[in-house]
């Protein structure tokens, strides 16, 4: 019999939930909303989705066998607790595994977002098969997720491959961590935002204030392509830094496959430049065995979704 079990992406705006069987297939996806105005409105969105969603299963639907969960932040995945999250306040550790665990009878996993997205790359996307890759994310923020040897490599306290913050830059600008110098606010899509808010009262000729709050980083690297020099400034910084972080990333792990994804890629000049700037770059040594170079296969809209499955068919068929 086809096993299933439930899987929940918590994002900063929307929670997504699904059932998926081992091969990827997913069943009854809904997508709830994040309240993220307090510590306790989040969990809340969180329990009451989980909540929604298993309720409202009809006796027709396979029940889920285990629950696992993508969480933005701080995650304890041993401990199964969301420790901390900046851009929604979670500022109280939540045993979340424990509280779903104890409600459903199920087993109950949980991992960061970037560790769920690598997960779902690795099991069902450019990475299978593969031991060694790494997944480098251009969102909202800017991370890294490693595989090495076959498994997802997960650091001390969780945090292995904040590439956000690998200081890259002599540009002044400050970011979230306090320092100057960080890829994050030069090169993420919330950074090339505020970045670019923040000059556009300069750069009254630039063609970007035609999109007001809606903004994005698609945008600038749209109009840096048509001269606006103002997006100029920014993608071309940006650009840098994808340049500098890559070349790092590759020469300090050694992968055999670099996979780009999220939404706020220069995806024309990844390939014009970015790639041909790695591979003239990286150490010999390391070129030699990085087979490829290439974009994402799991949608990233459902990544943090299949990966969190992925977790919770990882916690399944562990050994007792
Ligand atoms: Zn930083």
């Amino acid at each position: 019999m086809t096993r299933y079990v439930m899987g929940v992406d918590v994002g900063g705006t929307k929670i997504l939930i699904g059932m998926a069987s081992a091969d990827g297939e997913v069943l009854r996806e809904r997508r709830y909303p994040t309240d993220t105005s307090s510590n306790e409105a989040i969990l809340r969105s969180v329990y009451a989705a989980v909540d929604d969603f298993w309720m409202t299963l009809t006796p027709a639907d396979p029940r889920p066998a285990a629950i696992g969960l993508g969480l933005v932040g701080g995650v304890d995945h041993r401990a199964g607790v969301w420790k901390s999250a900046v851009n929604i306040p979670i500022k109280n550790p939540e045993p979340v595994a424990h509280n779903l665990q104890q409600r459903y009878g199920v087993p109950v996993a949980l991992d960061n977002d970037v560790h769920c997205s690598t997960l779902a790359e690795s099991r069902l996307g450019a990475g299978r098969g593969v031991s060694d890759f790494v997944l480098i994310s251009i969102g909202t923020g800017v991370s890294v997720g490693i595989v090495a040897n076959g498994s997802l490599v997960h650091g001390a306290g969780n945090y292995a491959g904040e590439a956000g913050h690998m200081v890259v830059s002599d540009d002044p600008t400050v970011c979230k961590c306090g320092r100057i110098g960080c890829v994050e606010p030069l090169l993420s899509g919330g950074g090339i935002i505020t970045a670019t808010r923040a000059l556009l009262p300069t750069h009254p000729e630039s063609s970007l204030h035609r999109w007001g709050t809606g903004l994005h980083a698609g945008h600038v690297y749209a109009a840096a392509a048509e001269g606006d020099p103002l997006a100029v400034f920014i993608a071309d910084r940006a650009v840098d830094c994808i340049k500098k972080m890559t070349v790092n990333v590759v020469n300090l792990l050694n992968p055999e496959l670099v996979v780009f994804s999220g939404g706020a890629l220069p995806l024309a000049r990844l390939t014009s430049e970015v790639i041909p700037h790695l591979r003239t770059t990286i150490l010999p040594i390391t070129s030699a065995s990085l087979r490829d170079v290439v974009l994402a296969a799991v949608h990233p809209e459902k990544a943090g979704l299949v990966g969190a499955c992925c977790l919770a068919f990882d916690l399944l068929d562990q050994p007792a």
